[in-house]
This record gives C-alpha cells, structure tokens and sequence, in this order.
C-alpha cells in the first residue's frame, strides 16, 4: 500500500481539486491525506484569535466567509453527492458555532485546536465526495478516532501504542473493503475527544505516521514545484531540481531553515526504511524528487536563506571567561523560551547568537541574560546557509553584502550578512 498526502495549494481551486481526482482515478490500496483549503488554516487562526479577544460577531463573521467558501466549492464540484456533503459540512460547522458562543475560560490553545481541526475535516468532505462523484470509491474517516495525542494544544504528540492499535483495528480492515480510505492530516484528539493540532504543516508528519504504521512501500507528498529544489525559486532563478536526496540530507537542509518537509516527517519514515516521494500534482509525469537511505550522487550546492535575523552580542561582564557555567544558563533560557539560535559563537569573553527576529521572545531573552553579561542587539541581518559550497557561490551570493559572521565546515557553510 502506499500513502499520497496532497498539501492545501492541490485542493484550493475546483480545478485542482479535479486533477487530484485525475491523479487517483486508477489508484488502489492507497491512504490519502488532505490538508485544509488554500489558506482555510489561517483564517481559522483569525477565528479563534476573535474568539479568544471576546469579539464574538468578528469571529461570527470571519468563520461565515470560510462555510461559504467552503459550500460554494462543494456545490461547484458536486451533483448527486452534494446533499450528502451538505449536510456533512453543516454539521462540523455547528461543532464550530456552538463553541463560538461560549465564553472562552479556558487557554487559548485549546480553542485554537477545537476550530482550526475544522478546515482538515471540511476540505476532505469535499474531496471524499467529489472523487464519489467521478466514480473513484473511497472511504472517508475521522483522523481523530484514529490519532490519539496528549492534551499540548498546537504541539500535540502522538501517542504511538494507542494509535498503532487504532490503526490496525479500524485503518487496515478499511483499506482491504475499500480502493482507497481519505483522511486529515494535521490533526488528532486527546483521550477526553477534544481536537488537537500537530503544529503547523502538520499533515506531511501525519502521512509519515500513516505510512509507518501501515508498513507502507513508499509516501508521496503532491506540491505545486516540482520536487525538491536546492534553493527557493523566488529567491533564485537558477535553482534546480535535486532528483535523489536521502534522510540525512533532508534533515539538514529542515534544520537549516528550509522550507522543504515538515522536519517531524523524516524519522518515522526512516525507522522503517519508506521511501519519500516529493511530486508535482500540476503535472504527475514529472520524476519529482526521491528521498531514501540509499548512496545518493553528488548534490549541487543546497542554499537555505533566512531573512529578520538578529545578532545577540554578550560580553562577560568582568572580562571572565566565558565558560562552562554562563553557558549552560543561557541554553536553558533557550529552552525555558522555546527559542532556539539558528547560529553560535563562542569567544574567550563572548558569546554571539544569531536568532529570528521575535521581538517579544528577544526582550525577554535579553532581559534575563542581561543577569550575566553585557548584551547588544544588532538587527536587520540575514542567515546564508551553504551545503555542499564551492568557493565560487559563496562570492556570487554574498556579493555586495558585508559579513557579519561566518562559521564554516568542510560540508556547510554558514554567513551572516548585513
Ligand atoms: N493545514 C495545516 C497548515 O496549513 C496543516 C498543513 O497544511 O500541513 O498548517
Ligand atoms: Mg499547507
């Protein structure tokens, strides 16, 4: 068996919900996850910050754009199914309506996850009945009776044994009586059955989940590029498709700040030796790109570009070294922040970070580091990441810029520029 998840950018307009259909129309023994529509995840974000603010009517308001987006698509794509979905949406909008007119008490992250879960469950409706439609059977399910997580709202995880069982009584049978079963990805619920999120870009983990779970013989991911290229396209016109990557590399180019696969994806693949196909839904013939364990031939040089970067100076205050001790008391006001420096230096007397520019999370970064040593803030930088670098890229990219920083292996690369 094999899972595809498609990502919100393959259902957001009716044609592209109709090629999703083009590319399962001859599929069998397949899982499919779905993502929420389009930008359905962040207007729903707009919905429960309303909610949350106390501005009931906003929120009313914001949450009819996205039923009516949603019934409009519905009523496009569908005939003899639409009732059916109809009255399948109306339902998951009441779950949302109800909960708006209650007061909120409790913290914000649990209603997040109780009206975001939505757009997950609302797109595959759709697409459920619309490949019913075109003749393509399917069985839509619930991702929340299968996925169970504990109760950290937008950060849930998983709960492997309860969910293994899950998948084997109710996922398996399925996947035998049926061509193919459609679910969510992104979300799960707790052992109370209150919605919880995976973080954001969650669905690519959930497929990994499914797909190590059901022992699958490869994952697909369907995007709108056409596999994995080894810079951002916007950013640089000569980036090219990178056909074969493996695990490790992926995990790098994540951990550098590239915005390939949701970074939870890879392991629960590697575990089980799955590989992972990247593909471009526009037009499935391309090849895409392959991500497995085995030898993979020379890479181009992978750049990973991270722009709002700030540099965090601290000097010791009594020109002490800077040892063991204060650096031990800054990487746990790291983890105590969840704020992790993208780039460090250690000096005799100094300590240089580079972080993302989130004001709040730097004052109070700064604030407590202030404690122990003497701290400036420099802004507006950026990180330049460089895998697999010649000489000649680094003087191309950096070009006019000034060097702020740089730190450097035989692999990888890494420039600060201002
Ligand atoms: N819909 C969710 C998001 O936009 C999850 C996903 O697309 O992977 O973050
Ligand atoms: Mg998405």
């Amino acid at each position: 068996m094999r899972v595809f998840k498609f990502g919100g950018a393959s259902v957001s307009s009716i044609d592209r919900i109709k090629q999703v259909a083009h590319i399962l129309r001859n599929e069998s023994d397949l899982l499919v996850v779905i993502s929420a529509m389009g930008k359905t995840t962040n207007a729903l974000e707009k919905v429960a910050e309303q909610f949350y603010a106390g501005n009931r009517d906003e929120a009313l308001a914001l949450f009819k754009q996205v039923k009516d987006q949603h019934i409009n698509t519905a009523k496009y794509l569908l005939v003899t199914e639409y009732l059916a979905c109809e009255q399948a949406l109306i339902n998951f909008f009441t779950e949302v309506e109800w909960l708006l007119y209650d007061k909120p008490v409790r913290h914000f992250d649990y209603y997040y996850d109780q009206i975001v879960c939505i757009g997950e469950l609302l797109s595959t409706c759709i697409v459920s009945a619309f490949l019913n439609e075109e003749k393509i059977s399917n069985k839509w399910i619930d991702v929340r009776d299968v996925f169970r997580t504990d109760d950290l709202f937008r950060d849930a995880t998983i709960d492997w044994a309860f969910t293994q069982q899950k998948v084997d009584e109710l996922v398996k049978p399925l996947l035998a009586q049926n061509r193919i079963v459609v679910t969510q990805g992104f979300i799960g619920a707790t052992d109370e059955n209150e919605s919880t999120t995976l973080g954001r870009e969650g669905s690519d983990y959930s497929a990994a989940i499914f797909a190590n779970m059901l022992d699958a013989d490869y994952q697909a991911i369907w995007k709108d590029v056409a596999g994995v290229m080894n810079a951002d396209p916007k950013k640089y016109p000569n980036a090219e498709l990178i056909p074969v990557l493996n695990y490790n590399e992926v995990i790098e180019m994540a951990y550098y700040g590239a915005q390939v696969i949701h970074p939870k994806t890879i392991k629960p693949l590697q575990n089980k030796g799955i590989p992972l196909y990247v593909k471009c839904f526009l037009d499935p013939s391309l090849p895409g790109t392959v991500i497995h364990n085995k030898p993979i031939p020379a890479l181009p040089p992978i750049i990973v570009l991270k722009e709002s970067q700030v540099l965090l100076h601290l000097k010791s205050k009594d020109f002490s070294f800077v040892g063991e001790h204060s650096v031990l008391q800054l990487y746990k006001l790291f983890e105590q922040l969840a704020f992790r420096p993208n780039l460090t230096q250690n000096g005799a007397i100094s300590f240089t970070c580079c972080l993302d520019d989130r004001s709040e999370k730097l004052e109070q970064l700064a604030l407590a580091a202030a404690d122990f040593f003497d701290v400036t803030v420099e802004k507006g930088l950026r990180l330049l990441t460089i895998r697999h670098y010649v000489p000649e890229i680094i003087a191309t990219l950096v070009a006019q810029q000034k060097i702020v920083l740089q730190q450097q292996t035989p692999e990888t690369v890494q420039l600060v520029l201002h």
